[in-house]
């Protein structure tokens, strides 16, 4: 499956600890994401991952064209709902392209450890 990670800057931390705690699952799979958090993901776990602009900068909008055009089947938003981001609107089409194209969403931690854990069982294969 091709996953897409995406923390906001609060929630960067998070993202790793998910990301050293999955691990086993995440390098089984093709792994993007937004360029900072793609960065510091790699560096903490040494996974191999595409990274795109960073979200502020274009990086949103280039998950949301993949999200568009099919390229991607799992996204791991973690959001920080309680800081005014600059790209809001980029972050809200990102969103809005996930429920147009009907693809699977985590936006906090719990929700992405329930995805990564699907994963890890096939329960995502045996979905149809
Ligand atoms: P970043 O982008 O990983 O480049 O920080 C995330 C975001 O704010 O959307």
């Amino acid at each position: 499956m091709r996953i897409a990670l995406i923390a906001h800057d609060k929630k960067k931390n998070d993202m790793i600890g998910l990301a050293i705690k999955y691990m086993d699952v995440l390098r089984e799979h093709e792994l993007f994401a937004t360029g900072t958090t793609g960065t510091l993901v790699m560096g903490e776990t040494g996974l191999t991952i595409h990274r795109m602009k960073s979200g502020p900068l274009g990086g949103d909008q280039q998950i949301g064209s993949m999200i568009a055009d099919g390229k991607l089947d799992l996204i791991l938003f973690l959001r920080d709902p309680l800081t005014a981001q600059p790209h809001e609107p980029d972050v809200s089409a990102l969103l809005r392209l996930c429920d147009v194209k009907d693809i699977p969403l985590a936006t906090n931690i719990h929700s992405c450890e329930i995805m990564l854990r699907a994963l890890k069982n096939g329960i995502f294969e045996n979905l149809d």
